[in-house]
């Protein structure tokens, strides 16, 4: 079967790391899907935490991913998870531009109990996922909170759109530990995601348009269709995004609009460590003092910082 013609794929390039926006034609569904490779690799390797973990705050990233790209956002989209089990936070920051980056916090001796295969929803136990709008200096951050419910973070996620904004949404996340054949390195992090939504053109005429069987029929199939995708299709270096959504909606159509990228960053400095150090007291300051420095580590990306205790404690205690 030939393939459509829907966008056009870069030659010799990479397909990863790609955020790719859609609608299926004629039946009220839009939705985005991601691709990541390099991006979630290095999010998520450079902490060294256990498998679950590391599939837990993947599927963080997926969803501020998901999320974040898009808003009409100018600074920064925050998935925040507060768990009650062995996972006790996770953080998932998108960047307006693509850029992201996590950390996690958790019982190391509960995580490694429930073992390398445990499902990495259950370790989260319950508690509540925070999604918080940042818009940049002096504006208010607008934050939604939903229960970790559902069975999975997705689920949880999609019940922060029936909250705030009344759109139906559905979503399927996918992360793994996954080999390259073409570069036969180790295993890398790979992620996809796929997020359908509800939505008319805009206005009371697209919510009535949403009222008839047919779009409830639209709706359902599209939400079967999204079910039916295997995890592996979801993280297939091989399978362009393109294919994927051809493979799944060809029935009805699929449109493609202008892709956007992802890619890991951080936004720590120096500077900002250091004004980080000054709100603690000279007490705990000095008691950060190892082997002459004071040193701290990013949560996001592990960059160690290193400064001179003179910087920061009073003169006359600094030569004690
Ligand atoms: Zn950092």
């Amino acid at each position: 079967m030939a393939e459509p013609e829907m966008m056009p794929e870069p030659a010799g390039g990479t397909r990863d790391d790609r955020v790719v926006p859609f609608q299926i034609e004629g039946a009220h569904v839009r939705g985005r899907l991601v691709r990541m490779g390099p991006a979630i690799d290095r999010a998520l390797s450079g902490h060294g935490y256990p498998a679950p973990v590391s599939r837990l705050l993947g599927e963080a990233l997926l969803v501020a991913t998901l999320i974040g790209s898009g808003l009409k956002l100018r600074n920064r989209f925050t998935v925040q998870a507060q768990g009650q089990g062995a996972v006790s936070l996770l953080v998932a920051d998108y960047r307006a531009g693509g850029e992201v980056r996590g950390y996690a916090g958790f019982d190391a001796d509960a995580v490694a109990a429930a073992g390398p295969d445990a499902d990495p929803f259950a370790l989260l136990g319950g508690g509540f996922l925070a999604m918080t709008i940042d818009q940049g200096p002096d504006t208010e951050p607008y934050q939604g909170i939903v229960p970790i419910e559902g069975g999975s973070l997705a689920a949880a996620a999609t019940r922060y759109f029936d909250q705030s904004e009344q759109i139906v949404t559905s979503m399927r996340l996918a992360v793994a530990e996954a080999f390259d054949r073409r570069t036969a390195e180790g295993a890398h992090w790979r992620g996809g995601g796929i997020m359908l939504q509800r939505l008319g053109k805009g206005g009371e005429e697209a919510k009535k348009a949403l009222d008839t069987e047919e779009a409830a029929e639209d709706w359902a199939r599209a939400g079967i269709l999204l079910s039916s995708v295997e995890d592996v299709e979801m993280i297939d270096p091989d399978l362009t995004p393109a294919t994927l959504l051809y493979r799944l909606f060809h029935e009805d159509g699929v449109r493609v609009f202008e892709e956007s990228g992802v890619a890991f960053g951080c936004t720590c400095s120096a500077e900002k460590v250091a004004n980080v150090l000054r709100l603690h007291g000279q007490e705990d300051l000095k008691d950060m003092v190892e082997e002459g420095e004071i040193r701290a580590t990013c949560q996001f990306c592990s960059a160690l910082y290193r400064f001179d205790p003179a910087d920061f404690l009073d003169d006359r205690e600094a030569g004690a």
